[in-house]
């Protein structure tokens, strides 16, 4: 995801440029994702470029219950300064904070004025990966007993281990047999 914002640093403050992309790509392989579409806008600013986006990934995610994959689309905006390294006949003085800025690990254009989203766009994704997705919002999920995958098949295990569920048998008359 590389866009190359030579034309853009040439035009003056408040200049837009819309950029829409599908790109095939490992962004975080272990939940696989690797198809990210998304349409950025690219804003001039005096010291480089602010940049918002809408991303789409594709990603396969564990069940928290049942651990079946379950494959999904994860949808996320992001707004992020790049800040320019490198003049671009506009008389950029890079002054003492600026370069302090560059250092403490901002966003930066390329040397060749490439805006490389890549970074950015795993940063936000991975902040945006639910942390216990669901299958389906009614996952029976796995027997406690014997492991059973509760959505694909019954199992007639009785839990008494499970001592959540021992107020709920009380008041159903639930007998606790044990
Ligand atoms: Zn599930
Ligand atoms: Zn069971």
């Amino acid at each position: 995801m590389r866009f190359n914002l030579s034309q853009l640093l040439k035009e003056n403050v408040g200049v837009k440029r819309v950029y829409s992309f599908s790109e095939t790509f490992e962004l975080i392989p272990e939940v696989g994702a690797d198809i990210v579409s998304g349409d950025i806008i690219a804003t001039r600013m005096d010291k480089g470029v602010w940049v918002s986006g809408k991303i789409e990934t594709n990603v396969s995610l564990e069940c928290g219950r049942c651990v079946e994959l379950c494959a999904r689309q994860l949808a996320f905006e992001f707004s992020e300064e790049y800040l320019q390294t490198v003049d671009m006949g506009n008389n950029l003085d890079l002054n003492q904070q600026d370069k302090l800025d560059i250092e403490e690990g901002k966003f930066t254009l390329d040397g060749d004025h490439t805006l490389d989203l890549t970074e950015t766009i795993r940063q936000y994704a991975i902040i945006n990966i639910p942390i216990n997705p669901l299958c389906r919002e009614n996952c029976a999920g796995l027997c406690g007993i014997c492991g059973i995958n509760l959505n694909i098949n019954k199992c007639f295990c009785v839990d008494k281990g499970d001592v959540r569920w021992s107020p709920l048998r009380n008041f159903l008359g639930v007998k606790e047999d044990i």
